[in-house]
């Protein structure tokens, strides 16, 4: 079914060059991989995992299809926001094929967000390295029960300013790191002006992971193998010099709203390319496998289920297709994000959901992707904003409340409307 005439002819080639990679060479090596599932520990599936998509990079820079969202200046192939959908798309068909493009959370939305609010020093230092994949990031806002979840405004860590430096005291958990194993910085969301605001006060800081003062409390087990961990982390007394703040001070609320803007999108689209796939897996499992006297494929009630998932999925692409391009030409899209990123994640989940019904017993079991799929979909309505926060949001523009402040003007001038 193709259903990608809106997408550019440069979107759709380099969409046909990340399916072949996907196809040809990364999808072979995750059945090796998933193969040894048995035999390997939960440590040293997730090292052979690392190790798989260091040599997977080699061959997607050969392919051409490493890091599309990259500029090209950066060694990336500098495609446009608007025109990532398909690419991503394809790409989300396999942990192993994002991480290889570099094209995963946090890392793809530290990029992203490093090149928008950075410093040419910043961009040196930490944005470089990572794009060329030699160090690994993380973003810490998540706080534990007492700070901010879903209402990013409750930040509780703090950075005191004493001297040239800030000092970093508070706690964090559920902070993402990707495929390269320990990350190598931060990016940490903090209080600098506890008088202001609530939406104004907070700034966020790169801090190195091994400055003294950051320690790693654990790794969080958790729902589905991503392939990255999500550490709980305390921030005691850490020193970071002026330099370090990324973004204007007390505008910490609207460099993470930025960043969340696109990567609840990007997050989308490789959502979508693993409800894409499982509907590839159970079509040809329902066209193999007879039951009744014919095929599973023939039973009018599972082909209405398939037919269910595709257009859910046509009228997911077309959301984010539109807030993606809101977002590139007027550079923020809050309702159409929302709205995207609470349809889209209800719908993969249903979607692959529907999948493992129709595989049978193969649904559950771990031959096929599909239950990885199934406990890897689950996290994607909480992450990047819990469906209610999202439609928190939505009502709020429904309802047209939430005047501006006076208070608020001159801040939501200067660094964009974070509230929402
Ligand atoms: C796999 C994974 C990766 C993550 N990665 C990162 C990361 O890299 N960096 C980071 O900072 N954080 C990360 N997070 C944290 C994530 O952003 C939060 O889990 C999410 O924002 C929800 O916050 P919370 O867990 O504190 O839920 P809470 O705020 O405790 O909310 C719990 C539930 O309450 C409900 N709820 C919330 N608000 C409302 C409302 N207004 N009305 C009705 N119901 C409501 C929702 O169902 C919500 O799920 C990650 C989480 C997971 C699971």
């Amino acid at each position: 079914m193709d259903l990608t005439y809106q997408d550019s002819g440069r979107a759709r080639k380099v969409a046909e060059r990340t399916r072949a990679f996907v196809d040809e060479e990364v999808l072979p090596r995750e059945r090796e991989l998933l193969g040894q599932r048995d035999a390997a520990s939960d440590a040293d599936r997730q090292r052979e995992g690392r190790e798989l998509v260091e040599e997977l990079r080699a061959v997607a820079r050969d392919r051409d299809v490493f890091g599309p969202q990259i500029p090209e200046e950066y060694g990336g192939l500098g495609m446009e926001f608007a025109d990532l959908l398909p690419v991503f798309e394809q790409a989300g068909r396999s942990i192993f094929a994002m991480g290889a493009m570099h094209v995963a959370a946090p890392d793809e939305g530290n990029m992203e967000i490093l090149e928008e609010a950075g410093t040419e020093a910043q961009k040196e230092t930490y944005l470089r390295p990572l794009v060329n994949g030699e160090v690994t990031s993380g973003f810490s806002m998540t706080e534990p029960m007492d700070g901010c979840g879903s209402d990013a405004k409750q930040i509780n860590t703090t950075a005191e300013k004493d001297g040239d430096e800030w000092v970093i005291d508070g706690h964090k958990w559920w902070t993402s790191f990707g495929h390269g194993g320990a990350p190598d910085f931060l990016i940490v969301v903090a209080r600098t002006n506890e008088d202001a605001h609530p939406y104004v006060g907070t700034s966020a800081f790169i801090v190195d992971a091994d400055a003294d003062g950051v320690e790693f409390v654990r790794d969080i087990p958790h729902m589905g193998e991503s392939g990255m961990g999500h550490a709980e982390i305390v921030y005691d007394g850490v020193r970071v010099p002026e330099e370090s703040m990324l973004g204007p001070k007390d505008g910490g609320l609207a460099v993470a709203q930025q960043r969340l803007g696109k990567a609840r999108l990007t997050h989308c689209m490789r959502f979508m390319g693993m409800a894409d796939r499982s509907l590839d897996i159970a079509k040809a499992y329902m066209d193999e496998r007879s039951a009744y006297g014919d095929k599973l494929s023939q039973k009018q009630s599972l082909r209405f289920d398939i037919s269910e998932g595709h257009m859910r999925l046509h009228a997911a692409r077309a959301m984010v297709r539109h807030a993606a391009r809101t977002i590139q030409e007027t550079g923020s899209a809050d309702l159409e994000v929302s709205m995207s990123k609470v349809f889209a994640a209800r719908t993969v989940q249903d979607i692959v959901d529907t999948c493992v019904q129709v595989c049978g017993g193969n649904g559950i079991g771990k031959d096929l992707p599909l239950a990885d799929f199934y406990e890897n979909v689950r996290c994607f309505r909480i992450v990047d904003g819990a469906d209610e926060a999202h439609m928190r949001s939505i009502a709020k523009h429904a309802f047209d409340d939430e005047e501006i402040k006076p208070e608020e003007v001159e801040y939501v001038t200067r660094f964009g409307d974070p509230r929402r």
